[in-house]
C-alpha cells in the first residue's frame, strides 16, 4: 500500500517555494529583477542560455546588455562583437549570428520594437517555443508555461503530468496548472531542478514532497 497522500499543487508549490529560497533565482527571472525587463532582453537573454549554465548565461546577458539593449543597438554591433560578448556560451558564434538577424529583423520590420507576438518570436532563428513562452510569460506578463528541461522533468516524477517530450509537458500542464502559477512554475522548478530533484540521483529523502511526489520513472535516489 502506498502512503502516498493526494497531491495537492497548492501544497507542492507552496514547499517548493520555501525549499529554493536559499539558491539562485533562475536566470530570466534574475536578470528581469535586475532591471533587463523588455521582451527583447528576456529572449535574448533566453537564447543566450540555451545548452549554457546559468551562470555562465547571467554573466554573458549582462555583459552583452551593457553594451547594447536595444535591437536598434544590437543590429549597429558587428557580429564579431557580439560572439566575443557572448564568448563563454555554447554555440556562441551561432548564437551571435542568431541575435544580430533578429535585431536587424526588428529594426526593419517592427520599428525596432519587438511585440508580444509567440508566431513572431518563433520565427526568429533559434527562437523556439520554450524561449517564445518564457519571453511572455516574463516580460509580456501573458499567461504562459515555460517548459524547460526542469518543469519538465520535475512535473513528470511528480505524476503530475505525462508528456514524453517538453511539449507534451507543456500541453498537459495547461489542461491541469492552475493559471496563477503558469509563468512562476518555471521560476520554482529551475532551481528545484537543479539543486533537490536533480537529473541524477535525485534527494529524495531531503525533499519537501516526498509525500506527494509519484516519483515516477526514478530509480536512483538519495
Ligand atoms: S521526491 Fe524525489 S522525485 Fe519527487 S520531487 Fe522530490 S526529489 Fe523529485
Amino acid at each position: 500500500m502506498s502512503s502516498k497522500r493526494p497531491f495537492d499543487i497548492d501544497l507542492v508549490l507552496e514547499r517548493v517555494r520555501d525549499a529554493v529560497k536559499p539558491f539562485p533565482r533562475a536566470m530570466l527571472f534574475q536578470l528581469y529583477e535586475e532591471g533587463y525587463t523588455s521582451t527583447f532582453e528576456i529572449l535574448v537573454a533566453c537564447l543566450i542560455s540555451v545548452r549554457t549554465r546559468d551562470e555562465t548565461s547571467l554573466q554573458m546577458a549582462r555583459q552583452l546588455f551593457a553594451r547594447a539593449r536595444t535591437p536598434a543597438a544590437i543590429a549597429e554591433l558587428d557580429i564579431n562583437d557580439i560572439d566575443s560578448l557572448i564568448s563563454k556560451c555554447g554555440f556562441h558564434l551561432v548564437k551571435a549570428e542568431q541575435i544580430h538577424t533578429m535585431a536587424e529583423l526588428i529594426v526593419e520590420e517592427n520599428s525596432g520594437e519587438l511585440p508580444c507576438s509567440f508566431e513572431l518570436m518563433t520565427s526568429y532563428p533559434g527562437i523556439g517555443p520554450k524561449c517564445a513562452g518564457l519571453a511572455l510569460g516574463i516580460a509580456c506578463g501573458e499567461p504562459r508555461i515555460g517548459v524547460d528541461v526542469h518543469v519538465d522533468r520535475v512535473t513528470n516524477r511528480w505524476g503530475y503530468v505525462t508528456g514524453r517530450t517538453p511539449e507534451e509537458t507543456m500541453v498537459a500542464l495547461e489542461q491541469r496548472l492552475p493559471g496563477q502559477y503558469w509563468v512562476e512554475i518555471n521560476a520554482l522548478l529551475v532551481p528545484f531542478g537543479k539543486h533537490i530533484c536533480t537529473a541524477q540521483r535525485p534527494r529524495c529523502s531531503a525533499c519537501p514532497v516526498l509525500d506527494m511526489c509519484q516519483q515516477r520513472s526514478v530509480v536512483n535516489w538519495s
